[in-house]
């Protein structure tokens, strides 16, 4: 297993926002979160990536030395450096410098040399569209390229397993079917895939399968198959 959530609680004073969850990704898989409005969905990505801290409940994940490492008693630096990178809902790129400078940023967590011109040029299969826009401010790119620019800026920190918070917000449907499908390469590398996303039918589109959150629970769980036939989802 990549990554093994078992009884997971967080709350925000008395708001019990996350109640009991298990969740597991295996290796090279893609894992979608779906759910309505405030079901939770991104304080479960937040507490993966160590920003908010479960009041009970356990995030196993096994680094790529083959350590299974308690996420749940570490600090946010440490987990993204252990290969497990987030995408933040809104993008939150830094708008006020270049590209390249924003590039560089996402291998903040990483030791050692890094041949950053080599690595730009493998971003830039995946990405074609940051290649002519390396010097140009982040803050006035469209918003699909920001978004691209916030998943190659993940990707610069070498992770095994990516998260992502809705990717598909405020971009138009044929940029978003061109994200999913660079994800879907992404993801061919070995990289592991968890998203959040409110619309189901895109999701299930692009994923092997899916929970549904409600109000902090798991309401269903399976293949995206399946739950594609369910009509609950
Ligand atoms: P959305 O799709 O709207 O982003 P979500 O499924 O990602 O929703 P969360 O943002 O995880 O939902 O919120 C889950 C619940 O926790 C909501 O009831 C929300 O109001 C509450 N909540 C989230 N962040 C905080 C916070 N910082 N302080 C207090 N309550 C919060």
């Amino acid at each position: 297993m990549l990554l093994q959530i078992q009884n997971l609680n967080v709350h925000y004073q008395a708001i019990h926002a996350l109640k009991g969850i298990h969740l597991e990704i295996k290796p090279g898989e893609r894992v979608a979160l779906i759910g309505a409005n405030g079901a939770g969905k991104s304080t479960l990505l937040r507490a993966i990536s160590g920003i908010i801290k479960p009041s009970s409940g356990q995030i196993s994940y096994r680094s790529p030395t083959g350590d299974v490492l308690l996420l749940n008693e570490m600090p946010p630096e440490k987990i993204v450096a252990s290969g497990v990178a987030q995408v933040p809902e809104g993008r939150q790129i830094f708008s006020n410098l270049s590209v390249k400078e924003n590039l560089e940023l996402g291998a903040y967590s990483r030791k050692g040399n890094i041949h950053f011109k080599q690595e730009f040029e493998q971003l830039f299969k995946l990405f074609p569209r940051l290649k002519e826009r390396l010097s140009q401010n982040a803050g006035t790119l469209s918003g699909g390229e920001q978004q691209m620019l916030a998943i190659a800026r993940a990707l610069m920190a070498k992770p095994q397993l990516l998260l992502l918070d809705e990717p598909s917000l405020g971009i138009s449907p044929a940029l978003t079917q061109q994200i999913f499908a660079t994800l879907r390469q992404i993801n061919e590398q070995g990289v592991g895939i968890l998203l959040v996303e409110q619309d189901a039918y895109l999701a299930l589109e692009n994923v092997h399968r899916a929970y549904v959150l409600e109000t902090g629970e798991i309401k269903l769980q399976g293949n995206a198959s399946d739950l594609l036939k369910n009509s609950e989802v």
